[in-house]
């Protein structure tokens, strides 16, 4: 605490991101960042507005760019909202559309940035608890509320609703704003974009980090009603009225463009995940049934912290977090084939010298 700083901020309790090692060479699987590079068009794209131009301010609008994400999903322009990241996006719509005088409802496990922004805007939550088996009940969010917040895929359980489910959630709330947090759903979920048009208190959220393999870019967007997008317009534009650059731009389009690449990538990140999750098994894991790409598992006779620091040593970064219901688990990060083996061997090498040592 310092007395130069504002009011209140020192009980604000930020988010902390996944470790991004610098040095030594470590399979990151922390992070859930894609393990294939970004599609070679990006790179073009990249290079190509890397000129002269830069001396100028980018486009506000971003209007080439939503008119590429509007025509992916036949929406308009007006139905799509761009952002410095999906958590930029996610900052503002808590500021734009979920400031009410009754609590918002998320998850009792679920994304960690959400009480943050709570916290930071003032806005009153209820952590909803996932039945025992870590599932969303949508019938638990039938109740007075001030907005709700769904990631789908819920993160980091990787377990997803399905639309049947999620329309149920919608209808028994018209008056909230459901925002629904799909950063995992080209994993294997159900996206909600193709009910935007029928329920006009549907607010969805992507990003280009995870599928797109852009983390580095800094671009995610919304997709709703216009009258929702209207509203983060208006909060955009009290603070900060250029979230993309030129590049950000240029190779957001180039990567949404590249279908093939997107194809390809997201089919093996889902078959890698499908083996991984087989061996950790037969490991002695329980892997919660991921649509993601990462799973979260936990072993009956080792504990997450445990493990974690032993895969540490043999240099491989997993997610932990020490949280209440969750603290057994890790998260694990779907990488390429063999940084997947890798992870099953130094498993197999913690548990058998763990047998040895009990012998
Ligand atoms: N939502 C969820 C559920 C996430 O796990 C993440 C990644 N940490 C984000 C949003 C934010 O992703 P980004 O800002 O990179 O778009």
């Amino acid at each position: 605490m310092n007395k130069l700083w504002s009011d209140g901020l020192g009980r604000l309790d930020p988010y902390v991101p996944g470790e991004q090692p610098r040095g030594a060479p470590l399979i990151k699987l922390n992070t859930n960042e894609n393990p294939y590079p970004p599609s070679p068009a990006v790179r073009a794209a990249l290079k190509g507005a890397a000129n002269a131009d830069l001396r100028l301010y980018p486009d506000p609008e971003g209007a080439a760019l939503k008119a590429v994400i509007a025509q992916m999903h036949g929406l308009l322009p007006a139905h799509v909202f761009l952002g410095n990241g999906s958590d930029e996006v996610l900052a503002h719509v808590f500021r734009a559309l979920l400031m009410h005088p009754l609590p918002i409802l998320f998850p009792d496990v679920t994304y960690s940035f959400y009480p943050v922004y709570c916290a930071l805007f003032g806005i009153a939550f209820e952590a909803v608890p996932l039945d025992a088996g870590f599932n969303v009940r949508v019938e638990d969010y039938a109740r007075p509320n001030g907005g709700i917040v769904l990631p789908n895929p819920n993160a980091p359980t990787g377990i997803a609703i399905g639309l049947p489910q999620l329309r149920d959630l919608l209808k028994q709330n018209p008056g909230s704003v459901v925002v629904v947090d799909e950063a995992y759903v080209d994993f294997g979920a159900d996206s909600a974009v193709s009910q935007v048009l029928d329920y006009a208190n549907l607010l969805v959220i992507q990003t280009l980090s995870k599928s797109r393999s852009l983390a580095g870019l800094r671009v995610g967007f919304a997709i709703g009603d216009a009258g929702l997008i209207e509203a983060l317009n208006i909060v955009k534009g009290s603070f900060n009225s250029y979230p993309l650059g030129r590049l950000a731009l240029a190779g957001a389009e180039a990567a949404l463009l590249d279908t093939a690449h997107f194809e390809a990538t997201r089919r093996q990140v889902m078959a890698s995940r499908d083996a991984l999750t087989q061996d950790l098994q037969q490991l002695g894991f329980e892997v919660l049934p991921s649509s993601a790409n990462f799973v979260f598992a936990r072993h009956a006779r080792f504990s997450g912290r445990d493990l974690q620091q032993q895969l540490r040593e043999r240099g491989i970064l997993v997610r932990h977090f020490a949280k209440p219901r969750i603290d057994e688990f890790l998260r694990i990060s779907i990488g390429t084939a063999g940084e997947c083996e890798a992870l099953v061997r130094a498993l197999r090498d913690v548990l058998a010298q763990a047998a040895t040592s009990a012998a």
